[in-house]
C-alpha cells in the first residue's frame, strides 16, 4: 500500500530542502507562504496527475442514495481513513464529476477548492506526519457521461453499474485514484423500493427487505476495481469449489435465460484453482448488465459483463473463454495489482494467457496457433502501442486507449516465450508463486522478472529486456521459423 519511492518527491520534502539550503532567506519566506491549490499526482508515467502524494488510504466508506433515475445525480457521503506519510498542509483527493457540499477533516470543517481533477482540502492546522486522517466529503455523484472521459458510472437499461478502469473512480467518488494505494471498502446504497443494490464484497447485515444495502470487502481493493450495481436485478446464489459463495447479479427478467451461463462459473473457478492455486477472495460472481460498454471488466469479486455477450450468437467456447479471462483477473490484476499503469501487461497478458489456455484445453483451440498468429502481428502492435511493458500513453480524451493489443495477445506472447525459454514445469511453478507471494498487494514488472529468474535458476534480465521493452519482437525460442508479418502486403494494420 505505501507509495513507491520512485514517485515524485512530495511537496513538504521539497520545502524542507529549501530550508536546509544556505543563504535562502527570500526562498524561506516564499516556502512558508501559502502555495496555490494545484492538482497533484504520484508521477505515473501514463497518468501523471492520478493519485496523490503524502498519505496512504486505509479504508473508504461510501454511501450513495439512488434517486430512482439514472440520469440524475446521486447524493453521496465518502469517508476516508488515511495515514499521513508526511506533514500535510493540504490534502489532495482525485474527484472530477459531482458537486462538493462540505468537507470535514477529523471532525472539523475544512476549506476546499476544485482544481483540475483534484479536490484540494485545507484543514485548520497542518496534519503531522504519521497522524490519522478521517476525511468526510458530502457530495453528489453524477451518472451522466463526462465530456472527453471514459468510465465511471455506466447507465444500464434499469439502473447503474460501474466501470472505473483505468482512471475513472474519481468520476464517482473522491479518492486516491491509483492502484498503488489499495484500501478496504464499505459501500452502502439506499434505493427506492423495487431496486436491488450489490457491491464488492459480502453483505453486512441482512439483505432481506432492505432499502439500504451494505457490503464490505474482506481484502484490500484498488479504486479502479470498485463495483456498485443498482437495478431491477435478481441475485442468484450458488456454491463453488471448497464452499466459495458464488453470487451472480442479472436483470430479473433474464434470470432463467442466463442460467446455463451462470452455472459454468463454478467449473471455471475449479479450473483456475488447478492452474494457479486458491481463489483469492471471499466471493465471486458475474454482473450482467444491459448496457453498451464495449468491454467486460474484472471488478473485484463481481466482474461486469455486457448482456449482449450472452444473448448474441457468439460461439460457446468464445463466451466461456471471456468469462475465464475476467475470472483470472481476480488473481492477476485484482489480488495482485499493478504498481503503475505501465505494469498493465501483467494484468492483461495473464488474463489473455488463461483465456487462451482454457480454449486450448476445453475447446481444441491450440495455444501455439494463437501465439504464432500473435507473433506475426507483434511488431505492428509494438509500433502502434509501444512494447508491452513500456506502452504508449493514452490518446487525449480516450484514456482506455492504453488497452491495446500490445498488452493483450502481445503480452501473452511474452508469457509464451517465457514458457518456451524456461520450460513448462518452471513456468507453472512461477505462476503459482507470483499470485501467492503478492496476494492482496501491488507488484511490478521488475518483481516478475526477479521471481522468474529465481524459478529458472538463472538471470533472465536480458530475455525480459528484449521481450518487454524491445521495439522489435525477438526470435521465439523453439520456433526459429516464426516471422513477423509486418511490412508484408496485406499485413494487418
Ligand atoms: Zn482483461
Amino acid at each position: 500500500m505505501p507509495h513507491s519511492l520512485r514517485f515524485a518527491i512530495p511537496r513538504a520534502r521539497r520545502a524542507k530542502a529549501v530550508l536546509l539550503a544556505p543563504a535562502v532567506s527570500v526562498c524561506l519566506i516564499a516556502a512558508s507562504a501559502p502555495s496555490p491549490a494545484v492538482p497533484l499526482g504520484i508521477g505515473d508515467r501514463l497518468f501523471p496527475t492520478l493519485g496523490n502524494p503524502g498519505y496512504d488510504v486505509g479504508s473508504y466508506d461510501l454511501s450513495f442514495t439512488y434517486p430512482g433515475s439514472n440520469s440524475r445525480p446521486l447524493n453521496a457521503v465518502t469517508t476516508i481513513l488515511a495515514r499521513a506519510t508526511e506533514r500535510l498542509e493540504r490534502v489532495n483527493l482525485d474527484f472530477a464529476h459531482g458537486t462538493v457540499e462540505s468537507v470535514d477533516v477529523n471532525g472539523a470543517p475544512a476549506a476546499f477548492a476544485r482544481t483540475g481533477e483534484d479536490l484540494v482540502i485545507t484543514p485548520d492546522a497542518p496534519l503531522p506526519k504519521g497522524s490519522t486522517l478521517r476525511i468526510t466529503v458530502r457530495h453528489t455523484s453524477d451518472p451522466a457521461p463526462m465530456k472527453d472521459k471514459d468510465g465511471g458510472w455506466v447507465r444500464t437499461a434499469d439502473g447503474l453499474a460501474m466501470a472505473n478502469q483505468a482512471d475513472a473512480a474519481h468520476l464517482v467518488f473522491p479518492c486516491n485514484d491509483h492502484p498503488s494505494d489499495k484500501a478496504m471498502f464499505t459501500i452502502h446504497v439506499t434505493t427506492p423500493e423495487g431496486y436491488t443494490a450489490v457491491a464488492n464484497g459480502l453483505p453486512v447485515g441482512s439483505e432481506q427487505g432492505a432499502t439500504t444495502w451494505s457490503y464490505r470487502t474482506v481484502h484490500p481493493m484498488a479504486t479502479e476495481l470498485a463495483q456498485v450495481s443498482i437495478g431491477r436485478s435478481a441475485v442468484l446464489h450458488r456454491q463453488g469449489p471448497n464452499g466459495l459463495p458464488i453470487r451472480d447479479v442479472v436483470p430479473a427478467k433474464d434470470r432463467e435465460a442466463l442460467q446455463p451461463w451462470l452455472k459454468k462459473t463454478s467449473d471455471h473457478v475449479a479450473w483456475m484453482e488447478n492452474k494457479v492455486g486458491p481463489y483469492p477472495f471471499e466471493t465471486y460472481g458475474v454482473l450482467i448488465a444491459q448496457a453498451q460498454t464495449g468491454y467486460e471488466l474484472e471488478t473485484q469479486t463481481l466482474s461486469l459483463f455486457e448482456r449482449d455477450l450472452f444473448t448474441a450468437a457468439y460461439p460457446k467456447w468464445y463466451v466461456e473463454s471471456i468469462m475465464v479471462h475476467e475470472l483470472s483477473h481476480q488473481w492477476f490484476g485484482d489480488s495482485v495489482t499493478p504498481r503503475t499503469w505501465s505494469d498493465l501487461w501483467l494484468n492483461e497478458g495473464h488474463a489473455t494467457w488463461y483465456e487462451a489456455l482454457y480454449a486450448e484445453e476445453t475447446a481444441h483451440r491450440p495455444m501455439e496457433e494463437r501465439m504464432k498468429a500473435a507473433y506475426g502481428l507483434s511488431d505492428d502492435w509494438r509500433a502502434t502501442g509501444g512494447p508491452p511493458a513500456a506502452p504508449k500513453g493514452p490518446k487525449p480524451g480516450q484514456k482506455i486507449s492504453i488497452f491495446r493489443p500490445n498488452v493483450y495477445d502481445g503480452a501473452a506472447l511474452v508469457l509464451y516465450a517465457l514458457r518456451q525459454e524456461i520450460g513448462r514445469p518452471a513456468f507453472e511453478r512461477l505462476e503459482r508463486a507470483w499470485v501467492g507471494v503478492h496476494r492482496d498487494g501491488t507488484a511490478t514488472t521488475a518483481g516478475f522478472e526477479r521471481l522468474a529468474s529465481d524459478f529458472a535458476g538463472r538471470d533472465l534480465s536480458k530475455f525480459f529486456r528484449a521481450w518487454l521493452y524491445g521495439e522489435k519482437t525477438p526470435p521465439m525460442p523453439g520456433h526459429p521459423d516464426w516471422k513477423s508479418a509486418a511490412g508484408r502486403p496485406g499485413a494487418a494494420g
